[in-house]
């Protein structure tokens, strides 16, 4: 049951359409580097294609209808778009969900301190990362602060040309002699992630504050460009991301190489599609969630009951909400839960099992189940939806493979496919298969990207 190599396949005009959709995903990956900033990009391309915000639409008239846009945002880090279909919303939409937020690391709440004339932020890790990729790499910092008076300061240090980078040092390999005996997992420690950020002490300060030349000479430059104090770091989302824009990789120029495709490839492909209907006959759906890589929790994540109370607002528009009406309309969707797969390596080929894993090039990737240890804590799609699927992308001649994560018993993940599936909904598993996942730099093939957007137009569609 070999797939076929989507390349294999393509017109000319197939191969330029490819192009136009990989460098919009390219664009939208350098400008949404966190959650809030794809929020922010999400929505100009919503807006551009005609779409409402949900409290716009309810100060206007309040009255929604078939063939209306509206989106909606939460804490700025969550959103739902909806494209009001045909038929009554109580039968269902078609849904593609994905996650917006990816590994990183974060700004402590106290983080500046200075040592041997070092300026350094210390740093949490978010979500899963390796952490000895994380060293001797140009970063940026992206995010905001938030001043006492409401003031939201955007940052946004380290990816224009001109602008300086960040860095977190590693040991010179000359005395390295015992790090390199320790297990990859101890190598780099946690709270050594610290950032450098200066080196250069302040001039003629009182005698007091002499020892901390480097730190007083950062902070004042926080406040000539930003207008913030040491204080407001307390109450900041300041996120340190790898620096530079996705490249094209490979002489043949046939990948992707960038920071936070995961998942931010499913999520682009499923709004780029969203964005593309016309007159759906059953309502088409994207929802883009925050908080995945912690486990989903949280205000914007999947488990909480945003997207639950967008749909019931939306039924009081149409003038039909009930708790049943909301709690049917949930029941009778269909989603694409998509997230990225692990694409098979043969430099680790070890860890998977050939027959059932993910390869670059042959199309979007369909999950039945995912988990860790027979299954825990997967969404195991029903056989019945699994075929209905695959019937629609076989209809509109679309690349598709199935896969599960790595061997039997080797490890395992999660997605938010098992959340949507506590309301009844039919859910599986799908996405772009990504090499060096949560990686500082991830790889995707441009065909995949390409096979994943029409997958989820076909599924808007068909579905
Ligand atoms: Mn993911
Ligand atoms: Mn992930």
């Amino acid at each position: 049951m070999e797939r076929r190599n989507a390349w294999l396949t393509y017109t000319d005009a197939e191969e330029k359409e490819m192009e136009a959709v990989v460098k919009a995903y390219r664009h939208f990956l350098d400008k949404g580097k966190t959650e809030r900033e794809c929020v922010t990009q999400i929505v100009k391309e919503a807006e551009a294609a005609g779409y409402v915000s949900l409290e716009d639409k309810l100060a206007a008239n309040g009255k929604i209808q078939a063939g209306d846009k509206i989106y909606t945002v939460g804490m700025k880090k969550i959103v739902a778009l909806f494209h009001i279909g045909q038929e009554e919303l109580e039968n269902g939409m078609n849904i593609l969900g994905a996650h917006i937020d990816s590994p990183r690391l974060d700004i402590k709440q106290n983080p500046l301190y200075e040592d041997s004339d070092l300026a350094y932020l210390d740093t949490h890790y978010y979500g899963g990362v390796k952490k000895y990729q994380w060293v001797a790499l140009p970063l940026a910092m992206h995010g905001v602060v938030v001043k006492k008076d409401g003031t939201v300061v955007e940052v946004n240090i380290g990816e224009e040309e001109e602008d300086p980078v960040l860095y977190i040092t590693d040991l010179l390999i000359h005395l390295a002699g015992k790090q390199l005996q320790k297990k990859a997992a101890e190598v780099i420690d946690g709270e050594s992630l610290d950032i450098l950020i200066g080196s250069r002490p302040l001039k003629d300060l009182p005698d007091e504050k002499k020892k901390e030349a480097v730190k007083e000479n950062v902070l004042k430059i926080l406040k000539e460009k930003y207008g913030v104090e040491e204080e407001d770091f307390l109450s900041a989302e300041l996120e340190i991301v790898p620096a530079g824009k996705a490249r094209e990789c490979g002489l043949d120029r046939s990948m992707i190489a960038a920071y936070g495709q995961d998942d931010r490839v499913c999520a682009y492909t499923s709004l780029l599609a969203l964005l593309e209907m016309e007159a759906p006959k059953r309502t088409s759906c994207c929802l883009l969630v925050d908080k995945e890589e912690i486990g989903s929790v949280g205000a914007t994540g999947m488990q909480s009951r945003f997207f639950e109370n967008s749909v019931a607002e939306l039924l009081e528009g149409m003038g039909k909400y009930s708790e049943l009406t909301l709690r049917r309309a949930l029941r009778s969707s269909s989603m694409l839960s998509s997230d990225v797969s692990a694409g098979f390596d043969p430099a680790y080929a070890e860890a998977f099992e050939k027959k059932n894993a993910a390869f670059l090039g042959r199309g979007i990737v369909l999950n039945k189940f995912t988990g860790a240890r027979g299954k825990s804590g997967s969404n195991d799609a029903n056989a019945e939806y699994v075929a209905k699927v695959r019937a629609i992308l076989d209809s509109h001649e679309i690349a598709f493979q199935t896969a599960e994560l790595g061997k039997v018993d080797i490890g395992g993940g999660g997605t938010i496919a098992y959340i949507a599936a506590l309301y009844g909904m039919e859910v599986i598993d799908s996405g772009v298969a990504v090499l060096s996942m949560h990686a500082p730099w991830e790889i995707t093939s441009k065909a995949d990207v390409y096979e994943a957007k029409k997958a989820y137009k076909a599924f808007l569609l068909d579905a």
